[in-house]
């Protein structure tokens, strides 16, 4: 029998903008409502062991300055809480904050427990019904049960738009996607710190793609910055072949074929590594980019770069545009300038062709590089707040220019 669930917000997936727009509902009293195909939260974050947070601060030489505030930060403070780190300058003047895909879980979960919010686990978002204005009800399953979800306002945070798909929706589609890659964490590593480590992976593989001795897509082989724990660390391998159009269970059988010749080498052939064993492989490949739904506004490479500031942003970005090409190169990198930033407007995250539907996260309307910045976790916990709260004031007919003044309120301006 099916079970029909009236909620006056559904959430599609429970990633960094899923987690956030719920809790920007909740705290405005809506009841939500959840659902996450994977049997936890995070997204990326856990299922694919992304081990930084990054776009939480400004560039800057000098300390880390929050670009977003409210629900990002209260995010930030509650995972260095429970993880115990700080953030990181990196080279540039970036900082990230690193996150052991178990403490960005907890983190998550915290929140998720908060009133008004049922998170529907191991549920997958199948089909919606919609008129012609309207998303009237998201069809879901969990195992055998059959579930009809009655929204208010749906959200789609699935960072695949498994929503706007099931409606027809226009998107945003580049012509080459990002590079995927597979994250896993080996034990047993010498005693050398990470930045020793860092230097002798890349020394080798150097010189044996110099000599044709390994194929030259091992230079795609990275340490986690500050993974590095009790003989443990978290290494990243880009995947070298295309995979847009490739469904991803043989992307992530063909991945762990690749894993596991990666961690024979290391053994073989890298000082530090000799001893090492395979501790854990993320349980699935991470996705870079893909389609992103056409909103009423669309945030351009333009707007990113020359970091321009709307009357109607909702949220700031000042993660460089990180471009990670298909192939044998290393990331591409275009800085902001220290201390700016951008914004994205409210209309990024609005369906100007479902009046209930909005989006977040790395399927915000966007331009290739810009999303290349906006795509990053800080980010996406700031355009899932925002569209929590639109979808919200929407839900109880409240005009849209006060949601975005509540949202600027909370995230954009220091409250301290
Ligand atoms: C290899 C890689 C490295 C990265 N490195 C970093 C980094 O170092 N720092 C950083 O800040 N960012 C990094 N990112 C980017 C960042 O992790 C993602 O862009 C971000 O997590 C996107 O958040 P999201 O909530 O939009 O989507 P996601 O994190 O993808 O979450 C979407 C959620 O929706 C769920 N879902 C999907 N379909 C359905 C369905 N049909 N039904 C129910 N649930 C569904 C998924 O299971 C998932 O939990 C990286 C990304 C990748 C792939």
């Amino acid at each position: 029998m099916e079970q029909i669930i009236k909620t006056d917000i559904f959430i599609a997936g429970a990633g960094p903008a899923g987690i956030a727009a719920a809790v920007a509902a909740s705290e405005l009293g809506m009841s939500v409502c959840i659902a996450e195909k994977n049997s936890f939260p995070g997204g990326r974050a856990t299922a694919s062991a992304v081990g930084t947070v990054c776009g939480l601060y400004l560039r800057s030489q000098r300390s880390p300055q929050y670009v977003l505030h409210g629900f990002p930060k209260l995010f930030a403070e509650r995972l260095m809480k429970i993880s115990g780190k700080s953030p990181v300058l990196f080279s540039e003047g970036l900082w990230f904050l690193p996150s052991h895909p178990a403490d960005f879980e907890k983190t998550a979960r915290a929140f998720l427990s908060g009133n008004g919010i049922t998170t529907l686990y191991e549920t997958c978002v199948e089909r919606v019904e919609s008129s012609s204005k309207r998303i009237t009800a998201v069809y879901c399953s969990r195992g055998n049960e059959n579930m009809k979800i009655v929204p208010e306002c749906v959200i789609d945070c699935s960072g695949e738009g498994i929503i706007c798909t099931s409606v027809n929706h226009n998107f945003i589609s580049d012509e080459e996607y990002q590079a995927a890659a597979i994250v896993f964490s080996l034990k047993n590593i010498s005693d050398a710190d990470e930045f020793q480590l860092s230097y002798l992976l890349l020394k080798k593989i150097t010189l044996l793609i110099e000599e044709s001795k390994v194929p030259e897509y091992y230079n795609l082989l990275g340490i986690i910055p500050h993974s590095l724990s009790n003989k443990s660390v978290q290494m990243k391998m880009g995947l070298p072949w295309k995979t847009g159009g490739e469904d991803l269970a043989s992307v992530d059988v063909k991945a762990r074929v690749l894993v596991s010749e990666i961690c024979n080498f290391l053994k073989l052939s890298v000082p530090g590594f000799e001893h090492s064993e395979m501790e854990w492989i993320a349980g699935e490949v991470g996705v870079r980019t893909g389609i992103r739904a056409r909103g009423k506004d669309t945030l351009t490479d333009e707007d990113v770069l020359s970091c321009k500031k709307r009357v109607d942003g909702i949220c700031n970005g000042a993660w460089p545009v990180e471009y990670w090409r298909t192939g044998n190169k290393r990331v591409e990198m275009t800085f902001l300038p220290e201390n700016d930033f951008y914004s994205i407007p409210a209309g990024c995250l609005e369906s100007g062709e479902k009046e209930n539907l909005f989006f977040a996260g790395k399927i915000i309307s966007a331009g290739e590089k810009a999303i290349a910045s906006a795509r990053v976790i800080g980010t996406c916990l700031g355009t899932g707040y925002a569209a929590g709260v639109l979808a919200s004031f929407k839900a109880s007919a409240k005009e849209r220019n006060i949601a975005i003044e509540y949202i600027k309120k909370k995230c954009l301006k220091r409250n301290e």
